[in-house]
Parts: structure tokens; sequence; C-alpha cells
């Protein structure tokens, strides 16, 4: 059917193209291209060794912090759809390069600058903390800011289809259509109980993950935000098939999206669940200046320190022959039906070492690749049509769904959920 072109080949990137590369009926050719095209050309043959797909698969070396070489990569592969898995840090630059060729373009996460002392960028920050009430280093203002363009150019920008964003908000658009009038309340709990053994690891991208978790928290109540100190508001949550954990209020993307989209929303809250062990060794991290994002001189060379602890960290990819346990993540729901209250949780159990047997990679990179897979899908067959940017709780949720259940993240709808007060 069409040709996708994906940027970067790491945790993520790896299963959303062993996912593209099964589902060859849609994705007849996939071009692979990265910083380090050794893990590209190491993906390409392993799927080829396996002899299971029929999608034509090509790998090329690409610099994504610079949109002339994003454009030159795109006007030679002709892509029909761009999906971006490089980091966040890539989106404005892969964006411009979507606009100039006319390609449609889809992400995971939203932009973040890679150098938050940068003034030109703290100057809009500081104002938007300000206007807005929150003070985290990503929002969705600077791709928003694409609309016209991408409506005038006839393309299409999907931003945000991981889990969460991506899935958490895909069900929130299913909760609205099938479930309720109005949603009142959204609590998204994303729960990881896996171990991988290791005193301390990230499961994604550590300087992203890093930066995310050790932000002020926030949530989004009566049409404004509401911010709190880092782990400062801590639940505890029994969760199906991975049992009681302890889970803090963080601020996330899709809180933003979703406050914009559903009409009437009064409170979305944020959870993430971390053991002990973790806080400890963050913020021990963090006290010592591990997890500065700004260079520093060392022995005449600039360093930044978070990049530093990254190289020492073990690489998220090869996290998946040792994580064992299950990640359990979704939302819970109340608000109205035909005049009725009625709460409802949608979520998907995910098992670290049936990812690991399918496709070599741990439970995160899997619940992140497959609907980066299925959002690349949606824009690809024509599911999902417009001219613009757009979050994935903007489109029909149904063939979506559908896609979760047939591509290995089945969900579940409980219409009796245990709340969180
Ligand atoms: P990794 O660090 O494992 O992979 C990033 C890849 O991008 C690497 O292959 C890297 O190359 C490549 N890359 C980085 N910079 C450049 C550049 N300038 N030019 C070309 N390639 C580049 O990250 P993850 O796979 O863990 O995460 C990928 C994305 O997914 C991130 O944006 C992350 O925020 C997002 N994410 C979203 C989630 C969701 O649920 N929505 C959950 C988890 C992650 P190299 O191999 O040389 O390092």
């Amino acid at each position: 059917m069409g040709k996708v072109l994906v940027i970067g080949c790491g945790g993520v990137a790896q299963v959303a193209i062993q996912k593209c590369a099964q589902n060859d009926a849609v994705f007849d050719e996939i071009c692979i291209a990265s910083r380090t095209v050794s893990k590209c050309d190491d993906l390409k043959k392993k799927i080829e060794a396996q002899g299971k797909s029929r999608s034509k698969i090509t790998t090329a070396k690409v610099n994504a912090d610079s949109v002339e070489d994003l454009i030159a990569l795109i006007k030679s592969v002709k892509p029909d759809v761009v999906l971006n898995l490089a980091l966040p840090y890539q989106d404005l630059t892969i964006m411009d390069a979507c606009l100039a060729c006319g390609v449609h373009y889809v992400d995971s996460a939203n932009y973040e600058p890679e150098d938050t002392e940068d003034p030109e960028w703290r100057k809009i920050y500081e104002k938007r903390c300000k206007e807005q009430g929150f003070t985290a280093y990503f929002d969705y203002s600077w791709q928003w800011a694409y609309q016209k363009r991408f409506q005038d150019a006839g393309i299409m920008g999907i931003l945000g289809t991981g889990f969460d964003p991506g899935v958490t908000s895909v069900f929130t658009a299913y909760a609205l259509k099938h479930y309720f009038d109005q949603i009142d309340t959204i609590d998204i709990l994303d729960c990881n109980g896996g171990d991988h053994g290791y005193p301390f690891a990230t499961n994604f991208n550590p300087e992203i993950n890093l930066r995310e978790v050790s932000a002020n928290g926030s949530y989004w109540e009566n049409g404004h935000w509401v911010e709190t100190k880092p782990m400062e508001i801590k639940r505890e949550y029994n969760f199906e098939q991975v049992g009681m954990k302890d889970m803090y209020l963080l601020h996330h993307e899709e809180i933003e999206s979703l406050a914009k989209n559903i009409p009437g929303v009064k409170r979305i809250r944020f959870f993430m669940t971390f053991g002990q062990s973790y806080l400890t060794h963050m913020k021990c991290l963090e006290n010592v200046g591990m997890l500065r994002t700004d260079p520093v001189m060392f022995e005449g060379k600039e360093i930044v320190p978070i990049q530093f602890l990254k190289a020492l960290l073990p690489d998220p990819a090869s996290l998946g022959p040792r994580t064992v346990g299950k990640t359990n993540i979704g939302c819970i729901y109340t608000g109205t039906k035909d005049g009725k209250k009625r709460s409802i949780k949608i979520y998907n159990v995910c098992d670290h070492q049936e990812c690991y047997k399918e496709l070599g990679s741990q439970a995160i990179s899997y619940t992140t690749g497959v609907p980066a897979m299925i959002g690349t899908m949606m824009v690809m067959t024509g599911q999902w049509k417009g001219a613009g940017v757009f979050n994935v709780e903007e489109f029909d949720p149904d063939p979506y769904m559908e896609a979760l259940n047939k591509w290995g993240l089945p969900w579940v709808v409980d219409e009796n959920p245990v709340m969180v007060d």
C-alpha cells in the first residue's frame, strides 16, 4: 500500500519497525534512517533473516537536527508518511522537512528543546509558564503552531501516538464515544511492575525519562493548571495482574491536549508508579548535579552531566532479556450517560517477557512502538484523514482500538473500577 520512512532506530523504533514489517499489507516499503546507521542495518538483517515479511527494507544515515539533511533524505526516499521515533528534540526539524516536501508526519512525544538554557527559547518558555501555570520543558504550543502551514500544504501531522500519550488519548475518545455523554474526570495510571534486576536503569531514553520525572508535577482542574512539587502527591493502587504499587502524580503531555479536546472535562491527573529505590537513586543523582542539562567544563572539555549519565546507564534497548513482570497502563473516567453517573476504567496489561519473546524488546518499548505503527497505519490507509496537526483523540477511536487488539495490545473495559482518591 505505501512507504514509511522511520527516523530513529532506538528501543521504540525497533518495535515499531518490526510491527510495520509484520503488517506488510500496509507497509510494503520501510526505510529506516538514523544517526547510527549500523543499528538500522542490524535491524534490517534481523527482519530479513526471519523471512516472514514481504516489506522491502532500506536504510540510511541522517542527522535529524538538520532540516537540509532531512529534506534530501525525504526527497530521495519519497515516503508517504514520516514516522519520527528519534527524540523530542528533533520534532520541529522533522516537521519542517515534512512541510517542505509535502509528506505526512507522525510522532510519539511532543517537542522539548535539547538546550533549556537557550535564551531565545527561555524567553518564550518563561512567558508560557506565567500564562499557562505549568513549568514542564515540553508543551504542545510549538507543534500546534504548525496548524495553518500543515493545512495549507494539505498534509497531516499526528502528534503523540505512543502509549501515553497515544493509547490513553484514544481510550478517552473511545470512552466518550461509547460510554459517556459527558466525561468529568480522567485519571491516567501508568504502572510498570517490571523488574530488570539492575540497581538503577530507565525503561526508555534516560535523558528524556529523568527530565520528566524530576520535574514539578501538575494536573488540570476547573479550567486551569495546579502545579505540585516533584513527587508531592502519592497514592497507592492495586493494579490488575500486577498488585499494589505506590504511584506519584506527574505532569504529562496528554493532559494538555485532553484539556483542550474533551469538552467540559473538570479534572485530569496522571500517575506513574515508582519504587522507593528508583526515587532514592534519582534524588541522589539530582542532588550531586548529574541531572543537569546545561554544559559544564570537565578537564578542558564541555560535557552535559545528564548525557554523561546516559552513557553510564544500561541502554534501555538492552533490558529486554532481563526484565520480568507486567505493565498495566490505562485510564479511569467518571461522568454521566443518559443522566446517570458512571465510572469505567480502560486498560492494557502487557508482559515484558512475552514482548521479548516476540520482538526482542521489553514492554515499555513495545507498548510505545505498537501504537506508533498503528497511528502511522491510520494515516497510510486513510482511516484517519485531514489536513493540519492533530492529537489522536480528535479522530474516530474505533479502528485504532480494533488494531490494538489485533497487533498485541488488547484492552479491557472495567465498568466497576477501584477509584483513586
Ligand atoms: P532511544 O534513545 O532508544 O532512540 C532514539 C533514536 O533516535 C536512536 O536511534 C538515536 O540514534 C536516534 N537519534 C537521536 N538523535 C538523532 C539525530 N539527531 N539524528 C538522527 N537520529 C537521532 O529512545 P527511545 O526509543 O526510548 O524513544 C524514542 C521516542 O519515543 C522519544 O521521543 C521518546 O520520548 C518517545 N517515547 C514515547 C512514549 C509514549 O508512550 N508516548 C514512551 C516512551 C518513549 P543513536 O542510535 O545514534 O543514539
